[in-house]
């Protein structure tokens, strides 16, 4: 992975508001971010703050190298959500009890599926989190 200067990590990490920008995790609970590369440098992404988003270590595991995902109904390669052009809001929201993300839409849905956002794992840490009245995020 590239070297990402201390003060582009600072930037993409307060322009992110310390929030995973997939998955909404936050970095107080989150100990360990990393900022992923949307457009990844093995297809010529570019370490560079259009590019870069601020990613839990969950989400960046399952992203790896892929910026596309299978439309469950049609079988075809979608593109995952961009957090730099597209809005979270548009395309995801949160169960009524804040623990799952529901998909609002197919870029949604296969973003969810690839990143695999609701991990069992971090569905129980949600409702802790609600419990602790640390989630859902305010933005
Ligand atoms: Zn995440």
């Amino acid at each position: 992975m590239a070297y990402v200067p201390d003060w582009l990590r600072e930037t993409v990490e307060t322009r992110a508001n310390g929030l995973c920008e997939y998955c909404q995790s936050a970095k107080l609970i989150i100990t360990y971010m990393t900022v992923d590369h949307i457009r990844p440098e093995a297809q010529g992404g570019l370490t560079t703050e259009d590019n870069l988003c601020l990613c839990c270590i969950g989400c960046n595991s399952f992203k790896r190298d892929f910026t596309t995902g299978i439309d469950p109904e049609l079988g075809v390669e979608i593109p995952l959500y961009n957090p730099r052009s597209q809005n979270w809001d548009d395309h995801f929201k949160w169960s009524e009890d804040s623990s799952v993300i529901l998909p609002r839409t197919t870029t949604g849905e296969v973003t969810i599926q690839r990143l695999r956002m609701n991990r069992p794992d971090i569905i129980r840490s949600r409702q802790l989190w609600v419990s602790a009245g640390w989630h859902p995020p305010k933005r």
